[in-house]
């Protein structure tokens, strides 16, 4: 049985989703076997991360993925461009990367500036380097079932759940969000795993008729305090995706107090956030090994 969750002082009901043990683990099993793979090849896992212009959360976000890949046995690339970036340069950067037998995983970190479409930068990106799961060609494979990338951040969810034992197969799944980067992904991959899954959304009326028939629920929405204790069947499961920063904190979708009725809960910071990016050194390693295992296209000799 994992550790319990004191909510706001009330009484420790809810098993905690240690999603920052979980994600120290996954990244020693990855550094391990980064490690040994490299010694067998003499290739180190390399992720390449494009930034455009400078949000200054990407730029964060960026600086700190390539502490991680360093601390996890892995090489990491920053593309730093400027915020007027054209889409041509853009496309041929991403083309070289694609191009570049060193690099073994591509990351566009998002958002972009406005005059550059995401959603055609990925679609751009080579998928067999498509470590953020986001290509066209992974979303295919995910809706059809088939072996692929996952996104990385309902990955994460999906391994919080395993890794704790949690019911899936046969129970009733509430999803709150649809996005194309965690909603539609968490529902199609709950669905793989059997569960009876609704998705809700900001037209979804009376959402708390809802999540309370529900034996997990998955926060995606970005609004804090949006969960309620009155919304949660007792014993249920909640993950909670949601980062949302309130003055100088950062909270997720979940009141607190939730933890007091529900039966585990992820907590806003140190649950699903550390999961995120110890799958995307997971998938860059997976990509690296898959890409060291066939021939290069049209390589002789
Ligand atoms: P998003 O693109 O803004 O999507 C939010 C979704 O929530 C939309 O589908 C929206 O409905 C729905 N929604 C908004 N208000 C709602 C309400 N009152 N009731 C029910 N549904 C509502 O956001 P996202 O990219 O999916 O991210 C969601 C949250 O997860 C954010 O807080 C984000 O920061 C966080 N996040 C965390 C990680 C991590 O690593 N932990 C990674 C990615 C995102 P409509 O479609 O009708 O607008």
């Amino acid at each position: 049985m994992g550790k319990r969750l004191r909510a706001g002082g009330g009484c420790a009901l809810a098993v905690l989703l240690d999603g920052r043990a979980l994600a120290k683990r996954v990244r020693a099993q990855v550094k391990a076997e980064a490690e040994a793979w490299s010694r067998r090849t003499g290739v180190v896992p390399c992720l390449a991360a494009v930034l455009v212009g400078e949000d200054p959360a990407s730029v964060v976000y960026v600086r700190n993925k390539e502490r991680d890949c360093a601390r996890a046995g892995l090489r990491s690339r920053v593309l730093r461009l400027p915020a007027q970036t054209s889409w041509e340069t853009l496309a041929a950067h991403l083309d070289a990367l694609g191009r570049d037998r060193e690099v073994h995983g591509i990351l566009v970190q998002q958002p972009l500036p406005p005059h550059l479409d995401a959603g055609a930068a990925v679609a751009c990106t080579d998928p067999r380097k498509d470590v953020d799961g986001l290509h066209p060609l992974s979303q295919g494979h995910l809706m059809r079932g088939e072996p692929g990338f996952l996104p990385c951040t309902p990955l994460g969810v999906m391994e919080l759940l395993r890794h704790h034992d949690v019911p899936l197969a046969g129970r009733r799944a509430v999803v709150v969000g649809r996005s194309t980067l965690v909603g539609k992904p968490i529902s199609l991959m709950l669905l793989a795993a059997h569960c009876t899954v609704t998705v809700c959304h900001s037209r979804t009326p009376d959402l708390g008729a809802v999540t309370r028939l529900a034996d997990v629920v998955v926060l995606a929405a970005g609004r804090p305090g949006l969960l309620t204790p009155d919304m949660v069947r007792p014993g249920a499961t909640v993950v909670d995706v949601g980062i949302n920063r309130v003055g100088d904190t950062l909270v997720g979708d979940a009141d607190p107090a939730v933890a007091n009725v529900a039966g585990a809960f992820s907590p806003v910071p140190g649950g699903v956030g550390p999961m995120t990016i110890a799958m995307l050194l997971r998938n860059t390693l997976q990509a690296a090994q898959a890409l060291e295992a066939v021939p290069a296209a049209g390589g002789g000799g």
